[in-house]
């Protein structure tokens, strides 16, 4: 993804520093385990070194660049994975055109859980990875590839965890899982729709005819150390009321060391598309931080993208807020 560097400095004018928003979330989760809640649990508690377990077996393909071997067989495990826990599961292969003028063979997943249910939530995260590390502070790396523990295996394992603890009999709502193709093939700083292929994609061709959920939430970099998850722009001028939900929900799980309650910058990311093209409001929870030079967290688009990154009270905070509004939803 790519940050709308213009928007920062109107945004930081605006940022209202608010110190909890809501008086029963405890901030408790910088060191919190994933059972740090005392709030009820309505299904089966996602397990956090599960997640890590899957962001490791991603990382152990290699570098998930498009048109790679890696990429190849990490997609074999990946329709794997959405078939043990969802009840169907859609490949949208297609070609498209990077902005290097490139035709590069895509793979979009749909895994769909309780696929009859008309009231549907969308739930997505990009599986491939940068094939450049342009932002990595040694210049002689930035033609190497991004392993992407972060960005964004960390988003697909919890979607694949999530997919594995809901229990099914008892979510009163269809849930998809979309694993977006080349999102990080784009120009640093060029066109902005030089991102978002396999989104781009998958917005003009709709897995299911007339597709209408009532929202959707995108996870980019939710896994990484210190994660620091800011109400996104875009999120908040199409979504507002899943971005305020989602972040209420984080508080009263405890989860608001992670979950800050405050605007961010705009990002160029798959839910843009998702607003705009596909018409559904969809949010996007990323690591948004202040002091990097990127405003992102400190490794993103560097070869320092790695599994030691990953901290599972990370994605345990990230999994358990999202297992909660969906028992909520
Ligand atoms: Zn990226």
């Amino acid at each position: 993804m790519d940050i709308k560097t213009t928007f920062i400095a109107l945004i930081a004018a605006c940022i209202t520093l608010v110190a909890c928003g809501n008086s029963g979330g405890g901030d408790n989760s910088g060191s919190a385990s994933v059972e740090a809640s005392t709030a009820p649990v309505a299904m089966a508690p996602f397990n956090a070194d599960s997640a890590y377990a899957l962001v490791a077996a991603q990382c152990d393909f290699g570098p998930r660049v498009p048109a790679t071997p890696a990429h190849g067989r990490c997609a074999q495990w990946l329709e794997k994975q959405l078939s043990l826990h969802c009840d169907t599961v859609v490949l949208q292969r297609a070609t498209v055109t990077t902005f290097d003028g490139k035709q590069l063979p895509i793979t979009n997943f749909i895994g769909s859980i309780n696929p009859d249910n008309p009231r549907r939530l969308l739930l997505v995260a990009h599986w491939d990875c940068r094939p450049w590390a342009d932002n990595d502070p040694d210049p002689a790396k930035h033609s190497q590839p991004v392993m992407g523990a972060n960005d964004a295996a960390s988003g697909v394992a919890v979607l694949l965890e999530l997919a594995r603890t809901l229990p099914k009999s008892e979510t009163n709502i269809g849930i998809d899982i979309l694993l977006v193709d080349a999102e990080d093939w784009g120009e640093n700083g060029g066109d902005e729709n030089s991102w978002a292929l396999g989104t781009q994609y998958w917005a003009s061709h709709p897995h299911v005819e007339g597709y209408r959920p009532v929202a959707g939430i995108l996870l980019d970099m939710v896994g990484a150390k210190g994660a620091q998850f800011s109400k996104e722009y875009f999120s908040m001028q199409y979504a507002s009321s899943v971005v305020n939900d989602l972040w209420n929900t984080a508080a009263k799980a405890g989860y608001s060391a992670f979950f800050r309650n405050h605007s961010g910058g705009a990002i160029t990311d798959d839910h843009v598309t998702i607003n705009t093209v596909a018409g559904i409001p969809c949010i996007d929870v990323i690591d948004m931080r202040t002091g990097t030079n990127s405003g992102f967290f400190p490794y993103w688009h560097t070869t320092a993208d790695t599994l030691d990154k990953i901290d599972p009270a990370t994605l345990g905070a990230v999994g358990n807020t999202l297992a909660r509004f969906i028992a909520g939803f």
